[in-house]
């Protein structure tokens, strides 16, 4: 076997330096150009990145990670995981991602604690697992016609089948990836790469037998390439030993999350992940030759933490940015030029310890009155009918809104104009609101192009990027801001709009902000700070704001916080710490607010279980939350909050506009459950994707099923 090359990555980017997948994508779906045009595409992204890598001095090219939609998705149809439903559409594949005519797609969710999703494999009965090798294959070829060999990267079978929940299918998952080993071979490949990410997570003593049998199955096969399992996000702890006993001959090993692992991997390959993927610094060489010299392994091999899928492309691309800070920036390419150094110094270098720094101390438990005094002062200030009926924030946003901050950009539009047009657009908001007979309304955000990006573009210690897009899911993109010092609020963001709003009508209006963890989760984060102190420094920015807007008679203020749970670090031992800090983080964001001033929160997932005694912490006066697809199980669980609850009665992801009727039986569900007097009444998400007519027609249901309630009381 030939030993591994002294140099790789786990992954790269594939949308695109300027989005080219993302406008093929779209192009594609919209019929306007042919599954051949789409591919030309695939084709010339991958050519470049191998070029690319190939150039800038890395050993080991990676393939297979392409993928026109999903790498998980990918490997569902690796293994013939496709369900039967979807064999007969035109285009099985992007109707298992997108759904189609008739067909609901298959479920995306959250990759690990990144913000990519993934496409879960859906394992049924019904399943036969049935190798179709094709893509790897050609990817091998494709890239060994252009002059690469290559290694092809295939999600493992552990992990695969835990995101299927699936797990007890081992035997015949295996027999497809032993299967692909052989055609991998038999095609002259010289190494695979295996991802297993879920053994970085808590694993039980099945898992960790599953882990041996599949490894020590895959193995023990005569004809294979070598076997390089990479793990990533964190350490392997417990399954390290289990990976270490088995004939693999390389392990990967996230060193920026995790630490150098005290085991001696004498007759393994390590592939040290030093260079980080999942965020936008320069490595410090140091504490990378440092991790690198005390490895305990017969080779070691310099790479990244996980697949810079994670990050942008090229830092070059970015000439708006003050040059300090691009002075400190390193995206996929310059991560690739600092792994290809880091190599080239056969990791003789100085080690000096990590630099330790200092932790914030605890953080006063500053507060607002007992709930019933403060629900008090706020029925008597606010004076709302029973249900009160609102909103989440958004309404739709406009092509000619984002054409209008497009040209402004351009310097084709004046900020004077533009404004004219957001306050029209708030006038128009408010007005169909009162008309629809909403009780509390907001203005609509027809500001933001984004909840995060537009706080960030207001504060200090932020940049945001022209091109730093990162695949989110399929074709969708976002532009994360890059936190890079201290975070301050330099003047009001969101009083002037706010304010506007409410000069309009006489019905209360809600401020609306995005909590502190939810600005820092999906930014790129300085690493120099524990995230628990950049977390407080937004935190505030936040209260500063919240205290401008109670001053300029904002009486409800709303501050969201969706990405609660996705900073979750992925070990228990680990959670509670964070969700202490993360909800003390909130409560402080909060705190300015007088007891009169009620508080909202949202958040916008299913799976809120495990994160509920943190939800009730935040002590928001109303909590809206998902509910419309999650059902009666998140009423049971928040029932016990004893404040104000707003479990959304219809589903704003869907078109679909549900009828009174429909609406009205999920209202009475709700009142069945909670308290009538602590009952909201909203949609579950914000309607910025939504049309104007369909939210029209949407909310008249929501407030006549609403009246029909009330009349009932
Ligand atoms: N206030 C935001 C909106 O309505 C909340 C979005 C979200 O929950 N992700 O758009
Ligand atoms: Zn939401």
């Amino acid at each position: 076997m030939s030993a591994f090359p002294k140099s790789t990555v786990l992954g790269y980017p594939r949308i695109g330096p300027r989005r080219e997948l993302k406008r093929a994508l779209e192009s594609y779906w919209d019929g306007r150009s042919s599954r051949a045009e789409l591919e030309r595409t695939g084709a010339e992204l991958r050519e470049r990145t191998w070029r690319d890598l190939a150039r800038l001095g890395l050993e080991g090219l990676p393939s297979n990670t392409f993928s026109l939609y999903d790498q998980v998705l990918d490997t569902a149809v690796l293994l013939g995981a496709v369900p039967s439903r979807y064999r007969d559409a035109d285009d099985p594949y992007f109707a298992m991602a997108r759904g189609t005519d008739g067909l609901a797609p298959l479920r995306m969710t959250k990759w690990f604690d990144t913000n990519y999703h993934y496409i879960v494999p859906e394992i049924g009965p019904d399943t036969v697992f049935k190798l179709d090798a094709a893509k790897p294959l050609a990817e091998v070829r494709e890239a060994r016609a252009l002059g690469h060999e290559t290694r092809p990267v295939v999600v493992g079978p552990v992990t695969f089948l835990l995101l299927g929940s699936a797990l007890d299918r081992l035997e015949e998952a295996l027999a497809c990836y032993a299967e692909l080993l052989a055609a991998l071979a038999a095609e002259g490949v010289a190494w695979v790469q295996l991802d297993e990410p879920a053994l970085v997570g808590d694993r039980t003593p099945e898992e960790l037998a599953a882990v041996r049998t599949a490894y020590d199955r895959l193995g023990a096969l005569s004809e294979r390439p070598g076997l390089f399992v990479a793990s990533y996000f964190g350490d392997l702890g417990e399954s390290l030993p289990v990976l270490a006993g088995t004939p693999v001959e390389a392990i990967g090993i996230d060193l920026v999350r995790g630490a150098v692992p005290a085991a001696d991997l004498t007759g393994k390959t390590v592939v040290a992940g030093v260079v980080s993927g999942r965020d936008v610094w320069r490595t410090s060489p140091e504490r990378a030759l440092a991790a690198l010299a005390s490895v305990r392994a017969s080779r070691v091999t310099v790479s990244t933490s996980c697949s810079l899928q994670h990050v942008p492309y090229d830092v070059s691309a970015e000439s708006d940015l003050d040059p300090a800070l691009r002075e400190r920036l390193a995206f996929a390419e310059q991560k690739v030029a600092e792994v290809v150094a880091l190599a080239a110094t056969g990791f003789h270098g100085t080690a000096p310890a990590r630099p330790s720094v200092a932790l914030a101390g605890p953080v006063p438990a500053e507060g607002r009155g007992p709930y019933a005094v403060r629900a008090a002062a706020q029925a008597e200030h606010l004076r709302l009918p029973p249900l009160p009926i609102t909103t989440i924030g958004s309404f739709p946003q406009t092509g000619e809104l984002r054409a209008a901050r497009a040209a402004v950009t351009a310097g084709t539009l004046s900020r004077a104009d533009y404004e004219r047009r957001v306050e029209a657009e708030i006038e128009h908001v408010i007005r169909l609101q009162e008309r629809l007979g909403l009780d509390v309304l907001v203005h609509g955000e027809p500001e933001r192009n984004d909840m995060v990006q537009y706080f960030a573009e207001h504060l200090d210690g932020f940049a945001v990027t022209k091109n730093g897009w990162v695949q989110s899911y399929g074709s969708r993109c976002t532009r994360p801001p890059i936190l890079h010092g201290d975070v301050g609020r330099p003047e009001p963001i969101t009083v002037r709009w706010a304010t506007y709003a409410q000069s309009l009508t006489d019905k209360p209006v809600k401020g609306m902000l995005t909590g502190p963890v939810t600005i820092v989760a999906w930014s790129f984060v300085r690493d120099d700070l524990p995230l628990r102190d950049v977390v407080f420094q937004v935190a505030d920015a936040v209260r500063d704001e919240v205290r401008d807007l109670e001053a300029a008679g904002v009486s409800i203020i709303q501050v969201d916080e969706p990405a609660l749970r996705e900073l979750l670090p992925l070990r228990r031992a680990a959670q509670a710490d964070y969700l202490e800090w993360a909800v003390a983080a909130y409560r402080r964001a909060t705190s300015g607010a007088s007891d009169r001033t009620q508080i909202h929160t949202h958040l916008c997932y299913s799976d809120a279980d495990q994160i509920l005694a943190a939800i009730d912490g935040l002590d928001a006066d109303v909590t809206t939350i998902e509910s419309a697809r999650s059902g009666a199980r998140i009423l049971g669980a928040v029932s016990s909050f004893g404040r104000g609850l707003g479990p959304g009665v219809y589903d704003i992801h869907s078109p679909r506009v549900p009828g009174a009727g429909e609406v009205e039986e999920s209202l009475r569900g709700i009142v069945g459950v909670l308290p009538v007097e602590r009952v909201w009444v909203n949609p579950d998400c914000g309607l910025k994707t939504r049309t104007y007519e369909e939210v029209e027609a949407s909310l008249t249901n929501v407030v006549t099923a609403t009246r029909r309630l009330r009349a009932g009381l």
